[in-house]
């Protein structure tokens, strides 16, 4: 057998998909790291999909679906049943505009940076602030992707799937979705259900760009004319470029799952008893206006204020230089080796600050 796996085809009656053994998944996300898959098989169609649901059935392999890898802690023994990428392409425009919006229809398999690209290109509102994030457009409701006070449920019209549960393609409308900070349904009460196939977004024609987060007001200062959503695009590309939150070939802080931990929501009062610990230690509490208004707190902050500073680490792994939150592989690094500096920084932040880190990235195959 090839160092690629053997090819063999799934169902034969059209132009077969081919199915691969033995696939290593690292190359397929951003952390670079973790074992191979048993099987490995790309959907290019929902009826692509559909069989390669049918394959992993019919051998009662568990089944992974996996997007652009953006997101992911891959095991080091990998994943033993099957693993589907799904490849969807196609980015389309709907005809008409329906109460001041263009809907476009993207297929699972685009890479979202494009789908962003192309609608600030056409003029289109919605997601300029959410450049630069890499994976797929099937990803993006998984965890409601969300940077710079954009989040993908506030433009996501429908989400067209194929349900595991009885193999029938539906739309789910935003309210189905169960969409919260970071999470909906994908990833919570109904995780493993559905592969997405396509996302429906619905986009304001001539809207102004969204500039609340500080950061971005910040790169804009002094500007008399207020900038477009293509100046808006860069200026995020360029933030986040200087966080090492872009993938930028050859940039060693680059092969990361992005930010490691959510920014943890507080009751009342586990947030007075936070400020309390942080008086006792002659700390504030950093004001972020975006964060408060829904009872967030920085976790990047807590961190911090548990002793680790950027570029911390051992082994093969270790803190972003640029960016506390990113748990970076520097080379070499194996799954082992990121869940002991995650576990070493949730248990320290814990004692400390009494507040559990919650881990943002999907663990694959653990
Ligand atoms: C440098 C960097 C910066 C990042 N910045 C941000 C950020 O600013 N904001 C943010 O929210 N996230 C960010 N992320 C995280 C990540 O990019 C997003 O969560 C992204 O949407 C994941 O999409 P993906 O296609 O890569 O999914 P994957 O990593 O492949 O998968 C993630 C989860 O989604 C599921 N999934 C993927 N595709 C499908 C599908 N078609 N159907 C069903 N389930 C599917 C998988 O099964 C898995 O559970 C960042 C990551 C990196 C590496």
């Amino acid at each position: 057998m090839s160092r690629l796996g053997r090819l063999m085809p799934v169902y034969s009656k059209r132009a077969p998909m081919l199915l691969q053994e033995n696939i290593p998944l690292a190359p397929l996300t951003t952390f670079r790291l973790g074992g191979p898959a048993r099987f490995f098989v790309e959907a290019k169609t929902p009826r692509e999909v559909e069989e390669a649901v049918a394959f992993a059935r019919s051998k009662k392999l568990p089944l992974f679906v996996l997007g652009g890898g953006s997101n992911l802690v891959v095991a080091d023994a990998g994943w033993p049943g099957l693993v589907l990428k799904v490849a969807i392409p196609g980015i389309e425009p709907r005809a008409g505009i329906r109460d001041g919006k263009v809907l476009f229809d993207a297929g699972a398999g685009e890479p979202w940076d494009r789908f962003v690209s192309h609608a600030v290109m056409a003029q289109c509102a919605g997601v300029e602030c959410l450049s630069g994030i890499p994976g797929s457009v099937g990803g993006t409701p998984v965890q409601n992707v969300g940077a710079y006070g954009q989040e993908v449920s506030q433009t996501i019209e429908s989400v067209e799937v194929f349900d595991l549960q009885d193999s029938q393609v539906r739309e789910l409308c935003p309210e189905a979705c169960g969409f919260t900070y970071r999470s909906s349904i994908f990833n919570t009460t109904e995780r493993g259900r559905f592969v997405i196939l396509r996302v429906t977004y619905a986009l304001t024609p001539g809207g102004e760009a969204h500039l609340e987060y500080a950061d971005l007001k910040r790169h804009f200062e002094g500007r008399e004319t207020r900038p477009n959503l293509a100046e808006t695009r860069e200026a995020v590309r360029h933030i986040r470029a200087r966080k090492g939150m872009l993938i930028v070939a050859g940039d060693p802080d680059s092969q990361s799952a992005g930010s490691f931990f959510k920014n943890p929501v507080l009751s009342e009062p586990q947030h007075q008893d936070l400020q309390k610990r942080a008086a006792a230690k002659g700390l504030a509490l950093p004001s972020y206006p975006a964060l408060e208004k829904n009872h967030k707190v920085s976790a990047a902050w807590l961190v911090e204020k548990s002793g680790f500073a950027r570029g911390y680490g051992f082994g093969h792994v270790g803190i972003s230089s640029k960016h506390t939150l990113a748990i970076v592989n520097r080379g070499g690094a194996s799954a082992v080796e990121v869940v002991a500096l995650k576990e070493q920084i949730q248990h320290r932040v814990e004692e400390i600050w009494g507040i559990h880190l919650e881990s943002e990235p999907v663990m694959v195959g653990f």
